[in-house]
């Protein structure tokens, strides 16, 4: 089966670290959707396996779609593909957007995964982030969506900024797990140089992120969450059994996907495509039905070295039987001697054909992946 991905370019307020696609003026909101609907139909063709099984509606922030612009990207998307009766269907929000009338209008939209972007539970720290809510609208709008029915509930939560320390930190993954949701996605906060972050950072106004304690950080969440029944199945996401994330574990295992809307990406099995990261540029090249995208063929090394990135940061880990299936002799080769270089340092775990990341691995994920490019 396959994945649609639908980036909703549009958020009310820009947050100090977000380096994402998003424009904060909503004018052009109509004319994208109605874009999206038009790119829907033009590339109606790309992919092979018609069958649907995940939806995830990201961004920006989708939960400023009226319903009525849901329905229309919906309506194409049944249109067009064989959407599994069970599909995943991800809609990510922002606690503020949370109504009553909200969650209603989602449920007749046949959502059933919600991804809430709480961010944290410190009142402060929300306002420097920049955030357009409060922790109490947090807490209060993944009850009022339990209460509505929603029981596939994720959240977003940030850990590493100058509001943190290891106190705070146990008190929020407490207030996590009280909350009752399925699955938490957490990330390290990074300062990206195009952001306010980046600029007051640049200007001596924040500190860098203490490393330190970041990684103090991630292992009491490894354990906390643990604890309390998540399984730690992919680097930043935890999941209750059972409700994983279909529509991203199917994109760490390679299966395809078509991405829609201004700066999304696809992947066909051969080739990555993005479409231009202009709202304005998007909707004027859709509307022409011009190249509103860049394509790159990936060649053998550079899908080896993703398959290094990726299968790594999850659970599962590197397959050696799935390396010796795709890959040349000679880079299966350089896998094994840099697995046995990163085994004996205490960094990879093997079991059968399995490569996975150990505890102490866990902590540098990224630069092991790396170690292990070609
Ligand atoms: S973090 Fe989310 S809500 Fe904030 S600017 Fe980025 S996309 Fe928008």
């Amino acid at each position: 089966m396959s994945g649609i991905y639908i980036h909703i370019p549009f958020c009310r307020q820009a947050c100090n670290y977000c380096d994402f696609h998003f424009s904060t003026s909503l004018q052009t909101k109509e004319a994208l959707v109605k874009a999206i609907v038009a790119e829907l139909e033009q590339r109606s063709d790309y992919l092979k396996d018609r069958r649907i099984g995940t939806i995830y509606f990201g961004g920006g922030t989708p939960s400023l779609l009226s319903e009525r612009e849901g329905f229309m990207i919906l309506e194409k998307i049944y249109k067009l593909y064989d959407v599994s009766r069970d599909a995943e269907i991800t809609l990510e929000c922002n606690p503020d957007d949370l109504s009553e009338e909200k969650l209603k209008e989602l449920k007749r939209l046949e959502i059933n995964r919600l991804s809430i972007g709480l961010q944290s539970f410190n009142e402060d720290e929300l306002v420097w982030m920049n955030r357009a809510h409060t922790a109490k609208e947090s807490e209060a709008s993944v009850k009022r969506a339990q209460d509505r029915g929603f029981e596939n509930i994720t959240i977003d939560l940030i850990y590493g900024s100058k509001f943190s320390n290891l106190r705070s930190w146990k008190s929020t993954l407490d207030k996590a797990i009280d909350l009752d949701v399925k699955h938490i996605s957490s990330y390290n906060l990074t300062i990206e140089e195009k952001t306010r972050l980046g600029h007051d950072f640049k200007q001596k106004k924040e500190a860098a992120i203490d490393d330190e304690l970041s990684s103090e950080m991630f292992l009491e969440m490894i354990d906390r969450l643990g604890k309390s029944g998540f399984i730690h199945y992919e680097i930043s996401n935890f999941g209750k059994e059972g409700f994983f994330s279909i529509h991203n574990s199917n994109y760490w295992r390679g299966t395809h996907y078509i991405g829609l809307g201004p700066s999304a990406h696809s992947f066909d099995g051969v080739s990555r495509q993005w479409n231009v990261a202009n709202n304005n540029v998007y909707i004027k090249k859709v509307a022409e039905g011009n190249d509103y995208f860049e394509k790159e063929t990936l060649t053998e090394t550079e899908r080896f070295n993703e398959y290094m990135l990726i299968a790594l940061r999850t659970m599962w880990g590197i397959d050696l039987s799935y390396l010796r299936a795709n890959f040349d002799a000679e880079l299966v080769k350089h896998f094994l001697q840099g697995a046995e270089r990163l085994t004996k340092e205490g960094n990879i775990a093997v079991k059968e054909h399995f490569y996975t990341l150990t505890e102490k691995g866990k902590l540098l994920a990224d630069r092991i992946a790396g170690d292990l490019f070609v």
